[in-house]
């Protein structure tokens, strides 16, 4: 190991920061944030820079460097776009034990500045020891798509127990066991996914904890939790950073058929997996066997995960569920997700709404008998977007009652199947043909239609380009 990462603690300490420019404007702004009180030596200096020294009150120097501009410093960052005037600090630095970092300089500087995922008071640094500061900011990218951006809350939460767990647990062991349970905890998730008020729901959480772990339970505090999560239309990059969190803390997933593959390979790789679409094997498993085996997996203390396609409140009985396990006692929090009528309007670039075009847009399921009970006069409207779930088997007559409600014959319509998955198929047309046109090329599920005159744009935009920009 080269260096030795520590934390400094700057706070109303002197720091000299060496240069005018944006670089230096970026430095400046950390500094600040870590509560350094800055001395700016520059010439000349950017309005940024200025601004912010203005804001802080910093002491500004305009001048060439200096070595007495060290004095009384205890970090010194050099941050010119000359490496002679930084190798000057640096040495300089040297000289009187001052730390010097210069940026993007490894060999002149005696520490590094890292990379950094702030979710204070949870700080995460990365360095490369200078090898490459690219690789760093890639790393980074990464971690802060793994930290769900409440860290901070809890961390903040357990730190103003401290004290008090400490004199409630006077053994070490203790303490860490109720930790590791309240950081499993339901109480602790929810807080994480915004669902509870850090300090006054998670503080009665801990409170409860705290009694049960007195009266030398091991803490009914792991009591599990389900997460209904949405799965996104197919895939994987779709998914929520929320869900792929969860994704890799889970014990068990219950997932169904929209839910591919792809999207299975982001599970740990020792979560338990259990299929519970329509045909699993031989038998079905009815609904309310979904929720028994939910409640049942919670109750064991696991953390669940009901994964499904889309978003799991939309046409997904995600309320049955939700309300069968609040019934039952058991915290829940829901993970949206990307519906497939988003999704499908993304993949074919159909705009939903469009000026002039579309003023709104609803989705509906016409499937059975639910079709029947549907105001298909206000569905056959013009100036609006209309998206059909589970529609593929009912094409012929979702059409022939929106014409006979009074659409036009010409009104474009687009169907998408597999919206979103590497074989997705487009099917533009307009309402005389649609159905035709589906059945030539045997379109099955699952598949969506879109009916309204934004469908003409679909395929306009080109397939893949993933900018989602316009
Ligand atoms: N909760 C899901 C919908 C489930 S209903 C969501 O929010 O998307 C199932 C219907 O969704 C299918 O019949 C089909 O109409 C639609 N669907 C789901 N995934 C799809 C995909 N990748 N491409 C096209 N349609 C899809």
């Amino acid at each position: 190991m080269d260096y030795l990462p520590v934390f400094l603690k700057l706070r109303g300490q002197r720091v000299l920061l060496v240069g005018g420019g944006a670089v230096a404007a970026r430095k400046a702004e950390l500094l600040c944030d870590a509560g350094a009180q800055l001395r700016v030596v520059a010439p000349e200096r950017c309005a940024e820079l200025a601004a912010l020294c203005e804001r802080v009150n910093a002491e500004y120097l305009a001048t060439q460097f200096a070595p007495e501009h060290l004095q009384g410093v205890v970090l010194a960052i050099a941050a010119t776009n000359r490496p002679e005037i930084n190798e000057q600090v640096s040495a300089a630095g040297r000289a009187v034990n001052v730390w010097v970092n210069a940026v993007d300089d490894a060999p002149a500087s005696s520490c590094l500045m890292p990379a950094i995922v702030d979710r204070a008071p949870v700080i995460v640094a990365i360095g490369t020891g200078g090898a490459s500061p690219t690789l760093a900011r890639r790393l980074r990218a990464q971690i802060e798509a793994l930290l769900p951006e409440r860290l901070g809350d809890l961390a903040r939460l357990a730190g103003a127990w401290r004290v008090r767990l400490h004199a409630a647990l006077p053994h070490p062991d203790e303490r860490q066991r109720f930790w590791e349970n309240f950081f499993d905890s339901a109480v602790a998730h929810r807080l994480l996914a915004g669902a509870l008020d850090a300090d006054a729901a998670a503080a009665a959480g801990l409170e409860r904890q705290l009694e049960e772990a007195r009266a030398g339970g091991s803490a009914t505090a792991t009591r599990g939790t389900v997460w209904l999560i949405g799965a996104g239309p197919g895939d994987p990059d779709l998914l929520t950073l929320r869900a792929q969190q969860l994704l890799q803390q889970c014990d068990v997933v219950f997932y169904d058929r929209l839910v591919p593959p792809s999207v299975l390979a982001r599970l740990r790789r020792d979560v338990e997996r259990v299929f519970v679409g329509k045909e699993s094997g031989h038998h079905r498993t009815t609904q309310a066997r979904i929720h028994e085996l939910l409640i049942e997996h919670a109750r064991r203390g696991r953390r669940v995960v009901r994964l499904k396609g889309g978003d799991p409140l939309v046409f997904a009985r995600g309320g049955e569920e939700l309300s069968a396990l609040s019934q039952a006692g058991i915290p829940v929090v829901v993970v949206p997700g990307v519906t497939a009528a988003l999704g499908a309007a993304a993949a074919v670039g159909v705009p939903l709404t469009h000026r002039g075009v579309a003023q709104s847009v609803c989705f509906v399921t016409a499937m059975g008998e639910a079709a029947a009970a549907l105001d298909w006069r206000s569905l056959a409207a013009p100036l609006q977007t209309v998206v059909f779930y589970m529609g593929a088997s009912q094409l012929p007559q979702i059409v022939a009652r929106l014409v006979q409600h009074g659409a036009p014959q010409d009104r474009h319509a687009v169907l998408v199947e597999r919206a979103t998955l590497p074989n997705q198929r487009l099917i533009a047309g307009r309402l005389a043909d649609i159905a035709a046109q589906a059945a030539a090329a045997s379109i099955g599920a699952p598949s969506l239609l879109i009916v309204g005159d934004v469908a003409q744009f679909a395929g306009q935009l080109a397939a893949g380009s993933g900018t989602g920009g316009g």
